[in-house]
């Protein structure tokens, strides 16, 4: 039920959180390359519903424009990166010698909006620190939220804001260190330690493996 492709010169990994109940899909910062995150799309036979960008920067959002105009779905981000989408400087994207302004998002989000996937919810964490407006997204069974218990999360899409044995980058505009440790141990440590994490870049890890050797979170 979840895709990752790495895409673009970056790796960014982009993420398809699929419902097998409905094939109802949200595809998760589609970087570039979006042929073959089509492809992908199309050989599970999945219906587009949502774009989301866990941030605003270019190797996130650079596939935004083709993929939302090829399933007309909406594109959200948290407000306080929603600028990044329509400004070449602010999403570093200038810098590369191919300037990218995108589409606006349909969508702001900020800490705690869910956004419903067939039998999947996404609820968003604001994690700043990366950049202002950056989240993980918590993939939770739908039933399970409904039912107002502490939903058990299937995994964590964690952005560029905790790696496999690192952490994002604070020295872009917007980025602070001090808030993105802060961000990762009030709202990503307090997960389950057996909770898988999928980062924007680079191999999957588990809260437990990042709590327990991860150097910046001593
Ligand atoms: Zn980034
Ligand atoms: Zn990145």
């Amino acid at each position: 039920m979840i895709s990752v492709l790495p895409v673009g010169a970056l790796g960014a990994n982009c993420i398809i959180v699929a419902s097998d109940a409905t094939k109802e899909a949200v595809v998760v910062d589609p970087g570039a390359d979006d042929q073959a995150i089509h492809q992908e799309v199309a050989r599970r036979g999945l219906k587009v519903t949502a774009i989301i960008n866990t941030h605003g920067h270019i190797d996130h959002i650079g596939g935004d424009a083709a993929l939302k105009a090829r399933y007309g779905c909406p594109l959200m981000i948290h407000k306080d990166d929603a600028r990044m989408l329509t400004d070449a400087g602010a999403n570093l994207s200038f810098f590369t010698g191919e300037p990218y302004e995108g589409p606006t998002a349909d969508r702001l989000l900020t800490d705690g909006d869910e956004v419903p996937v067939g039998d999947l919810v996404l609820k968003a964490l604001h994690t700043p620190g990366h950049t202002r407006g950056g989240i993980c997204l918590l993939v939770l069974e739908a039933a399970e939220v409904a039912a107002g218990d502490l939903p058990r999360p299937l995994a964590l899409l964690s952005g560029d804001t905790l790696f496999a044995g690192s952490v994002g980058r604070s020295d872009f505009p917007g980025g602070s260190h001090t808030t993105l440790i802060r961000s990762i141990k009030e709202k990503l440590l307090p997960l389950p330690d057996d909770l898988d994490v999928i980062p924007g870049h680079g191999p999957e890890t588990t809260i437990g493996d990042e709590r327990a050797t991860n150097p910046y979170l001593d």
